[in-house]
């Protein structure tokens, strides 16, 4: 089985070469290292380039971007960071984010957290670039924002927890659709029936390690090699193999950055 971790974090982690490559022998080959912070993104940037020089068959990018906790942070230095890294020749920068509106911390207030997420959307659009959303609590917002800025073409929402509602806002807004672990969850109900309804074209599967860990490992340190798990609930809820959800979902992870 080939399968692509549309999104997971490596920045805190003290062996990210053992990470990949444990990952890599359970068939995860595709992987996008996302940041949250000028500080993790220049460092997810770091690792990616690193683990790219060594094994160049493994087809690992980054994102850079600034997350709703973080807002009340300027985006000067992330925008210094992300011209010079589109500025290297030999970049792996697919996305910006995460980034988006997180209403149920709180972390930053709301109009610091819409302004950063505007900026980059435009900046997404700028450098043609996907953008990687993380949205809790917020989804009228997030809609409203993405809506009156316009979308970049490559929209993702990531570790999507909405029911079939706010799915098929995304869906009709053209939006890949990303789905975590939490799908595996006993009482992930609403989720799952939004997993079985969303057309499998939209569908990205990912970790968002090293946090929410599927079922069975749920409460253990998450890691990009159980995104299988991922993947065998999807195949479960919509009657299909995993293997051929692997295939479409890797599918769709390139095309959702932009790879082919
Ligand atoms: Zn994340």
């Amino acid at each position: 089985m080939k399968i692509f971790d549309s999104h997971c974090h490596l920045y805190d982690d003290p062996d990210p070469d053992k990470v990949i490559y444990e990952a890599v022998e359970q068939g995860v080959t595709g992987f996008v290292v996302v940041g949250t912070s000028y500080e993790t993104s220049a460092k997810t940037v770091e690792i990616v380039n690193s683990l790219r020089s060594k094994y160049p068959e493994i087809e690992i990018y980054s994102a850079i971007g600034l997350h709703p906790h973080d807002a009340k942070n300027s985006m000067d230095r992330i925008e210094d960071l992300i011209a010079e890294t589109v500025a290297d020749e030999n970049n792996f920068l697919v996305a910006i984010g995460e980034c988006g509106l997180d209403y149920y911390y709180n972390h930053s207030s709301e109009a610091e957290q819409k302004d950063v997420f505007s900026q980059q959307i435009e900046l997404a659009k700028t450098y043609n670039l996907a953008l990687i959303v993380h949205t809790r609590e917020a989804w009228r917002d997030t809609f409203e924002v993405l809506d009156r800025q316009g979308a970049p073409r490559n929209t993702i929402i990531h570790c999507f927890t909405g029911s079939i509602a706010e799915l098929d806002r995304c869906i009709k807004r053209g939006y890949a659709v990303s789905f975590s672990g939490i799908v595996t969850f006993k009482k992930s109900v609403e989720l799952q029936s939004a997993a079985q309804a969303c057309p499998i074209e939209s569908l990205l599967i990912e970790t968002d390690s090293p946090f929410l860990a599927p079922e069975p490992f749920r409460g253990k340190a998450n890691s990009p090699k159980y995104v299988i798990e991922v993947v065998k609930k999807i195949a479960e809820l919509k009657q299909m193999d995993p293997e051929t959800v692997s295939i479409e979902t890797y599918k769709n992870a390139k095309s959702a950055f932009n790879l082919n």
